[in-house]
């Protein structure tokens, strides 16, 4: 292999699989996208009174968005806006940009630029943390007057055409706005296997690659990409010799994809007819609609807060009603398991809703979140009774770390379901009432809770990160994130034992459950409910209906008794091999291991 062409090719981490060539586009942050152009002196007041425009309507907007977050969550969380109003009617700031404007003939985006940053590197001279933490604040003020005087840089990757998107980092709320129709795949420089933009991408059913060390650099707008989500890999530019055997990598792909949906209305049970039942995980009703096509049994968990980063605000009790009512309606009978709002981590409003924390993964996230803004939790347990009165709904609580917390969430609930009783609001009072296993303190103390609530729900994502302290998100940790960590298996065999012997179904959504080569430990140790994404249901259905209950026990007994994680995968994979070199429609998952990197 030639050195030029091995140049093109950046190994990273494979966050979704699958193969993509298409033109690329670079996602920035639009304060990068800033262009210094020189403006005759007869038009710096023109240039001033553009400025004040956009000025204008961003106050107008911040308003809004003050009283709209305290009718729906609070004065203190709405605060935020009005402090970012303070800064813009602030005589000083404003009038050293219009300063700028006159004295040195720059246009109004570029001096709004230079502004923010000037003040940014006093800000970070300062002894005060408070000070410092308004870093934040000035750069989200900066890009909102910003996108107001180059508002046909909104859409950065205007998406006319099909593209790959290339960042340097995607967070939760660019990836659930991106359109799914135009987006080929993504590759980023940073983020992990199981970050919230990578879930999202596996749940798009695109290719995606994490982890790209200097990829935002080496690639331009319209250059071709080759995203290699199985393997992990970037090519730039490929030579015709590359691109041929990617598309014949690709064709294979295709007929092996083809011939699974040929599993569609076969049920979905082991080569000895145990039946394992396959839910699907979605955040939006067109996730429900591949789910539904390919033949999920249920949802066995729908993300509440990925609308909400989708439409970038809160949203009210009726529009959260209305949503969970047509899901309900849409899954026609089916189980629907709503999980209550889940932000923080690495999933936060772009503007104003999100506050500097050192660790937030450990920190305000979550039931944390929703226990002190009751008003929002209200919200949210009245909308989800309502809808219940129309389908068949399962309520989740994730992240909850003891027992006391579980109380409270239950008073809680008790409570909302007395006062819709009261108001002769109609909803079902059979709904099961769960909790999420995804800390490790509450998958310890299980036989204990496990009488306190109806149901289990494991999720392996998190729980991962926490037993194992590495940050999901974090692409330099990457390699110590391990899902065969005996440590996690024996957390989860805890809590399936637990619930089997309380009678209480358990399920486990975190993306484990949709990795076939995880599929047999899982059964085989008892978990007969899995949950995932819909574009990981038909490949989890190949491999159950594979072999027998009685190996998987088998796999599952050897696995529990190895006490490394690297003997576990081996064992894993020399099974997956086995099944999946016994079907002849197998894709070939190999590409160009000849090179050097
Ligand atoms: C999990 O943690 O496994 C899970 C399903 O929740 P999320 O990925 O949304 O944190
Ligand atoms: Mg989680």
């Amino acid at each position: 292999m030639e050195k030029e062409i091995a140049k093109r090719f950046i190994k990273g981490i494979s966050a979704s699989p699958g193969i993509v060539i298409g033109k690329a586009c670079v996602f920035q942050d639009i304060l990068y996208l800033v262009e210094r152009r020189d403006v005759e002196e007869e038009h710096t007041e023109q240039e001033i009174a553009r400025l004040k425009q956009a000025v204008r309507q961003v106050i107008d907007e911040l308003i809004q968005d003050n009283l709209r977050v305290s009718q729906d969550i609070g004065k203190r969380e709405a605060e935020i806006f009005l402090s970012h109003v303070a800064i813009l009617e602030d005589p000083y700031f404003i009038s050293q940009i219009f300063q700028d404007i006159r004295e040195n003939g720059i246009n109004a985006e570029a001096s709004v630029l230079r502004q923010i940053d000037e003040f940014r590197a006093a800000f970070e001279k300062m002894d005060d943390p408070y000070i410092k933490a308004r870093d934040q604040d000035l750069s989200d003020i900066g890009k909102r007057v910003i996108q107001k005087l180059i508002p046909s840089q909104r859409n950065i990757c205007d998406l006319e055409e099909s593209i790959i998107i290339v960042a340097s980092e995607l967070t939760p709320s660019d990836t659930i706005r991106l359109d799914r129709e135009k987006v080929l795949a993504f590759a980023t420089e940073s983020g992990g296997k199981e970050s919230h933009a990578a879930i999202l991408a596996r749940s798009f059913g695109i290719p995606a690659v994490v982890g790209l060390e200097g990829l935002v650099s080496k690639v331009k707008k319209g250059d071709l990409l080759v995203v290699d989500g199985d393997m992990g890999m970037v090519v730039i530019n490929p030579p015709e010799e590359v691109i041929q055997n990617y598309q014949n990598l690709q064709k294979t792909r295709e007929s092996y994809r083809a011939e699974l949906q040929k599993l569609i209305p076969l049920p979905s049970e082991t080569l000895d007819s145990h039946e394992v039942r396959l839910w699907a995980n979605i955040g939006s009703l067109v996730d429900l609609e591949y789910a539904l096509h390919f033949g999920a049994h249920g949802i066995g968990l729908f993300r509440t807060e990925l609308p909400f980063l989708m439409w970038r605000r809160f949203l009210s009790e009726d529009e959260q009603f209305s949503l969970y009512q047509k899901v309900l309606t849409q899954a026609n009978g089916r189980e629907v398991t709503i999980r209550t709002l889940d932000f923080g981590g690495d999933k936060f409003f772009e503007d104003g809703g999100s506050h500097r924390e050192k660790n937030p993964f450990l920190g305000y996230r979550s039931i944390r979140v929703f226990l002190k803004e009751k008003d929002l939790f209200k919200q949210q347990i009245r909308a989800i009774l309502r809808a219940s009165a129309y389908g068949h709904v399962k309520i989740l609580f994730p992240m909850i770390s003891s027992m006391e917390e579980i109380r409270q969430v239950r008073e809680l609930f008790e409570s909302m379901k007395e006062e819709l009783r009261r108001e002769g609001v109609p909803y079902s009072d059979k709904i099961p009432f769960g909790i999420m296993i995804e800390v490790p303190s509450v998958a310890i103390i299980a036989d204990q809770l496990v009488k306190e609530v109806d149901f289990l729900s494991i999720g392996t994502n998190d729980l991962i990160q926490y037993t194992l302290a590495v940050d999901r998100d974090n692409d330099l940790v990457n390699s110590l994130y391990q899902p065969l960590n005996p440590a996690v298996l024996r957390l989860i065999q805890t809590v399936t034992e637990v619930a089997k012997k309380a009678n209480k179904p358990v399920t486990l959504c975190g993306e484990m459950a949709g990795n076939p080569q995880y599929i047999p430990l899982l059964v085989g140790m008892g978990l007969m409910d899995l949950s995932m994404n819909p574009a990981s249901l038909l490949e989890a259905k190949k491999i159950l209906r594979s072999i027998t209950y009685e190996r998987w026990k088998w796999i599952a007994e050897r696995a529990l008794g190895l006490s490394l994680a690297e003997e576990i995968r081996k064992l894993l994979s020399e099974e997956y091999d086995r099944i999946v070199l016994a079907a002849p429609d197998a894709p070939e998952i190999q590409a160009f291991q000849e090179y050097e990197f």
